[in-house]
């Protein structure tokens, strides 16, 4: 009997030391340092986080995302859950560890297609936690449709040349290197066409041209750019995987990039609950506290199942990466994931919010930035109505049209058939009785 819900002692005590980590020493670096987290460390800061660091390594706790064959520490995904499930209180927190996106996700499509070569320049830095990378694949007038992409590398020489548009590249202000996604060959299906680049943000023509910022964040100072590039020469050696990858190398990243988002959401929703919970007793209104109001009940009550339902559905999932090592075998389970991801985030935040009532709204709390966060949840990595057609065609394949007029469920017949089977042992009532259901 394998299935068992428990986490291994050694491994339990690690996360109990991480839970304990990251409340005294990381959660206030969101605080002392809000929104740094993607910008290169020097000085004084560097001097607060570099020890930090170090703790989570003496520990063996960094980078735990890439399996060993691939230069990380091998923990396998249900173990990184369990770990993400803490990280995911604090923004910090991804950083202090070595597993951010979207490093991660790069850091591993560079680790399963990379040359030595790119393995060297990019990976191992990016694994050391001493530079960023980002990922450039939507466009201004395309995104969940990879196929209508335009931005363009024609060989020329020895060398590529890439000219076009890319929108929301997340961190590319920062980053040392973007990976981008091009059309290679317009002459092929864009499943053919399309190959990937490694590019120093410093190559010339490569121009970011806003910051775009989310909801409340100030103008040209977000973290998504609008980035034009403008005969962007590259040498063959920046090519990632084969040409006309990029498809097959999408799929890998994201596949992981989703799930690894997903096990931190637990822990931000789980943040919501607790302070849900701690303000519903600690509230009095109308001669009784809040905890004691059958709507906040219900409030805590649907945030508890919904968290645990999602919880379970994502260390499933991670549990089946291991299993399968494979993350085009967990597709549908990764779509579902990403599916119900936004909704749970969305409304226990929601819910969270309403309970502190108007201090609830405001920017002393984090609600509403959870809330947003929920609804960049919904787009992020893919919108949710393409991951629902997703999970919907996986989840069709199991199933055969009939060619009977009547389901094969329909009950005359399963009756006439159960009569059938079981006739002699039907007495005349009963059958009566059968017969009026
Ligand atoms: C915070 C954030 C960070 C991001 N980071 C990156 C990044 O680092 N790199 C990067 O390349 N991209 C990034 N993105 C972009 C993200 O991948 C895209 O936003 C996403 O793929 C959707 O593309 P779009 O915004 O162009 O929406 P569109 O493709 O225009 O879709 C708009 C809406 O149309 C509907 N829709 C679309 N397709 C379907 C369909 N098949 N069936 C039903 N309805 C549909 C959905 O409601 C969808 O939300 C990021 C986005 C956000 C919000």
């Amino acid at each position: 009997m394998a299935w068992d819900f428990e986490t291994d002692p050694q491994y339990q005590e690690l996360l109990d030391w991480a839970d304990e980590f990251v409340t005294d020493q990381v959660e206030p670096l969101d605080l002392a340092f809000p929104h740094l987290q993607f910008t290169q460390l020097e000085g004084k800061r560097r001097e607060a986080i570099d020890p930090l660091k170090a703790q989570v390594r003496e520990k063996g706790l960094w980078a735990t995302h890439l399996g060993p064959e691939l230069g990380g520490q091998g923990y396998g995904q249900l173990k990184l859950a369990l770990l993400n499930e803490i990280l995911g209180r604090s923004q910090w927190a991804p950083i202090v560890f070595g597993c951010q996106a979207p490093d991660t996700g790069n850091a591993e499509i560079i680790a399963h297609y990379g040359t030595e070569e790119q393995k060297k320049q990019y990976l191992h830095p990016l694994l050391e936690g001493e530079l960023f990378s980002c990922y450039s694949m939507t466009e201004p007038h395309a995104g969940a449709d990879p196929t209508l992409f335009t931005t363009s590398a024609v060989r020329d020489g020895d060398d590529w040349v890439i000219n076009g548009w890319k929108f929301f590249s997340s961190n590319a202000a920062t980053a040392s290197f973007l990976i981008v996604m091009v059309v290679t060959n317009p002459e092929v299906s864009a499943y053919q066409g399309m190959s990937m680049f490694l590019v120093p943000t410093d190559t010339p023509g490569v121009e970011i041209v806003r910051n775009v910022g989310l909801y409340g964040e100030a103008d040209n100072h977000g973290s998504h750019a609008l980035i034009h590039y403008d005969n962007v020469r590259v040498p063959a050696e920046a090519l990632l995987g084969g040409e006309g990858q990029a498809f097959v190398i999408a799929q890998t990243r994201l596949g992981g990039g989703r799930i690894h988002h997903a096990m931190r959401t637990i822990g931000l929703a789980q943040k919501a609950l607790d302070m849900m919970c701690e303000r519903a007793l600690s509230r009095e209104t109308q001669g009784s506290r809040l905890s004691d109001k059958q709507f906040v009940q219900g409030y805590i009550a649907d945030s508890y199942a919904q968290l645990l339902q999602f919880r379970l559905m994502v260390l499933y999932t991670a549990w089946e990466i291991d299993k399968y090592n494979d993350y085009k075998k967990v597709r549908k389970d990764i779509a579902a994931v990403k599916v119900a991801m936004p909704t749970v985030l969305h409304d226990i935040a929601w819910r969270a919010m309403q309970v502190h009532g108007a201090l609830g709204v405001t920017n002393e709390m984090p609600f509403l930035g959870m809330v947003t966060g929920a609804a960049v949840m919904g787009l992020a990595d893919g919108p949710t109505e393409v991951h629902k057609t997703t999970v919907a065609r996986q989840v069709l394949r199991d199933y055969q049209p009939t060619t009977d007029t009547w389901p094969t469920e329909w009950i005359p017949r399963k009756r006439d058939a159960a009569k059938a089977k079981y006739a002699e042992y039907l007495e005349a009532d009963i059958e009566n009785t059968v017969g009026n259901l």
